[in-house]
């Protein structure tokens, strides 16, 4: 009989449900058919071919540029007890000939490839194995039109059509829609069904500050960080160079940092990543080349130090925050400069002009000024009906005032400096500036001279980006930045056209305005004790040492939280934790189930009261509901609870729960009833209108005061 996938899933992987369209996937590839998985980093898109290589009797191919990730996916397949694979430029004839030789017993049930392997053999010892499913991971290196182009990947047609009767999938994280249409034509795709699943990240946050100059933008990223303390992040730099300066920056700051890029030897930068994941750095400061392998599921901010070259790559770096479903925040940093650099760069790349459209919508989001994550997603096909209340924009909506005189003003210094100045300099001349560069140039004879001293700087320079969005103004990045007015822009300066502008809004403001983070808890975390999570994160990096393989292809952090929360003892509890499957079980479950008990012993005679317990969440600031809630108990039973507390002495405000007027209602009743400690008679006697929690903490409150 065939196992059904949703007992793989569980006995497996370890995982109780699958996650939105997974099992569709998965049941029309086992109905031999074609599909197109588009989902975002995270989004569990392996197990859609996992799961059916499982089933199917034969063998599956994978294929991914990501050689680096390879050996991770396969260790972590191992992990679970499944035959896989790898074959790429990374290992040795002898090995290549090993796997050749279990592939051709029909040892293997998942073989990963680079596409430049698989072109080289497919025509010799491949074409011999029993293929039932292909398929192609990272999917959009096909298309000429995306930002990832893998000239080998145009080849795997031909495979394709060498297998005209088995299954192939496509998956990717980002292709928007003409790249779709090329991926499906290019990989010939037969009647493939598209199947696309929500990019919204809810939990990240999404802030972008402009034209912060580097001073500053170091300060600033300083302050965040020491926020945010003892918690993982990452931030992305655009050159090896800015990698180092930020780290040594925060280092001298006293934070726990590494930098990670392409420059360093493999063993060191293998050392950083694993260091990254066991929590023993918080923060890497890397190129874009990090965190591609990794699935660190407590990265709770990242940080761009540069504007990303798009969407595409901005949106899955920032995805590699919060995976684990709890609030993390995203910080994007840009400034002109690295709109022109990279638009230089693009210059003489091939696809020039695709890379320059990409890099135009990357900047329009960055500048934008309205809800950031509508923008993002629509990018990606989707449209959010309301604004997400979780970005920058939605926080401090901007407010528009006539702009017209200011534009003017702005504009004729533009005309009068003959368009051939860029942004500083006519700032300092309309604030009146006396530097060199004023003087030097003559400037501070211009009528314009000093009109604009009674703005600040950084708002002068904000407003110029404005008008420059508004099309009023362009900046000719070919002349050194200068300033030249558009016929817009002259309708403004000779007609008097209005002109609308936004307050801009300082780093500081933003800060104070920010809402605190709305605690999102994971539906299966419980409360993690922090001692034995810590516990058995050291038992996990002692035997990931051991076996060789990251950290988290032993557990991942989610499955030693909920460890550390539910303290399984038993087999059957222990499978009952997300992420540990029967190999898992078998391997690793004693020497965990054996620090939990540990812990147990250890810890019960420490056991807290309940009233107790109730009062310490209470001090934290949580609310009567809240406390309810995490301790799977009665509002009822928490207010008793506080109430106890108050009478036996300890600080609490309990008078902000009932108002006077049922305090004396309930003190009439009270004495009327010969001061019974009794609530029901009170109740009735109230004519069963106050509720018995308000009774009681009346009852509380006239007592202890008397
Ligand atoms: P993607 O390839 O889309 O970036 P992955 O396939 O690596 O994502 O999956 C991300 C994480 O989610 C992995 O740790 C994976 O084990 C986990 N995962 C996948 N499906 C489920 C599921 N149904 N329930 C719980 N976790 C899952
Ligand atoms: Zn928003």
């Amino acid at each position: 009989m065939m196992t059904s996938p949703h007992s793989i899933l569980k006995t497996t992987f370890g995982y109780d449900e699958f996650r939105p369209l997974q099992e569709e996937i998965i049941n029309r590839t086992l109905e031999g058919k074609d599909s197109f998985v588009l989902m975002p980093t995270g989004g569990g898109k392996s197990m859609c071919f996992q799961i059916p290589a499982l089933i199917f009797e034969g063998i599956t191919i994978v294929v991914s540029p990501l050689i680096s990730l390879m050996k991770d996916q396969v260790q972590a397949l191992r992990g679970n007890g499944i035959k896989a694979d790898f074959f790429n430029s990374s290992i040795s004839p002898q090995e290549e000939n090993e796997v050749i030789d279990r592939a051709m017993k029909g040892e293997i049930q998942l073989l990963y490839l680079s596409p430049e392997k698989l072109i080289s053999v497919s025509n010799t010892w491949l074409k011999e194995l029993n293929i039932k499913l292909v398929a192609i991971d990272e999917a959009h290196c096909v298309s000429m039109w995306g930002h990832d182009f893998r000239p080998e990947y145009t080849q795997l047609k031909v495979f394709r059509n060498s297998l005209p009767e088995v299954p192939f999938m496509a998956l990717t994280a980002t292709a928007d829609k003409s790249a779709r249409k090329d991926i499906e034509e290019q990989l010939e795709l037969k009647d493939s069904k598209l199947f696309i699943s929500s990019f919204d990240r809810k939990n990240l946050s999404i802030e972008v500050r402009g034209m912060v100059p580097k001073k500053q933008k170091l300060q600033e990223i300083s302050r965040f960080v020491e926020n945010k303390r003892g918690e993982s992040g990452i931030i992305y730099c655009l050159s090896r160079k800015n990698t180092e300066e930020v780290a040594d920056y925060l280092k001298e700051d006293g934070h726990s940092v590494a930098f990670y890029h392409a420059g360093m030897n493999p063993e060191e930068r293998e050392r950083v990543q694993t260091e990254f994941i066991n929590d023993e750095t918080k923060i890497i400061v890397a190129t874009i080349a990090f965190g591609m392998g990794i699935d660190k599921s407590n990265v709770r901010w990242v940080i761009h130090y540069n504007l990303p070259k798009n969407l595409e790559g901005y949106y899955q770096e920032i995805g590699r925050a919060g995976r684990d479903g709890l609030p993390s925040e995203t910080r994007l940093y840009y400034n002109m400069r690295d709109f022109v650099l990279y638009s230089q760069f693009a210059e003489d790349g091939a696809n020039s002009g695709m890379q320059k459209e990409k890099l135009n919508r990357m900047l329009q989001f960055a500048e934008a000024k309205s809800c950031r994550r509508k923008i993002l997603l629509s990018y990606f096909g989707e449209h959010l009906t309301k604004d997400c209340g979780n970005c920058d924009v939605c926080e401090n909506p901007p407010k528009d005032f006539d702009g017209t005189i200011l534009a003017q003003k702005a504009l004729s210094g533009i005309a009068r400096m003959q368009e051939k100045e860029g942004i500083t300099l006519l700032i300092n001349v309309l604030r009146g500036s006396n530097n060199a560069e004023v003087h030097s140039s003559g400037y501070f004879n211009l009528k314009t001279y000093g009109v604009g001293k009674d703005i600040s700087f950084f708002d002068w320079r904000d407003y110029i980006v404005q008008l420059a969005n508004q099309g009023l103004i362009e900046i000719m990045y070919a002349e050194g930045s200068a300033l030249k007015i558009t016929p817009l822009g002259w309708e403004v300066l000779k007609e008097g056209k209005k002109v609308k502008l936004t307050y801009p809004v300082t780093a500081e403001e933003k800060e104070k305005r920010k809402k605190k983070p709305k605690v999102v808890r994971m539906v299966d975390e419980g409360e993690v004790n922090q001692d034995l999570f810590a516990e058995l994160k050291k038992l996990r990096y002692s035997i990931s040492r051991e076996e060789n393989v990251p950290a988290y292809i032993v557990f991942n952090d989610k499955s030693l939280k909920q460890m550390a929360s539910e303290l399984p003892v038993t087999e059957n509890q222990f499978l009952a934790i997300s992420g540990v499957g029967m190999n898992k079980m078998q391997e690793y479950g004693e020497e965990f189930m054996e620090v939990i008990r540990n812990f147990k012993q250890v810890a019960k005679p420490k056991k807290i009261p309940t009233t107790l317990q109730t009062f310490n969440l209470f001090q934290e600031g949580k609310s009567p509901e809240e406390i309810a809630t995490l301790r799977e108990l009665n509002v009822a039973t928490i207010f008793s609870h506080l109430s106890q507390s108050y009478s036996e002495g300890k600080n609490i405000d309990l008078a902000q729960f009932v108002t006077k007027e049922v305090v004396s209602k309930v003190k009439n009743a009270f004495d009327e009833l010969d001061r019974k400690m009794e609530l029901k008679p009170i109740y009735e006697h109230l004519g069963e209108q106050v509720p018995y929690h308000e009774i009681r903490i009346s009852l509380t409150l006239i007592l202890r005061d008397e």
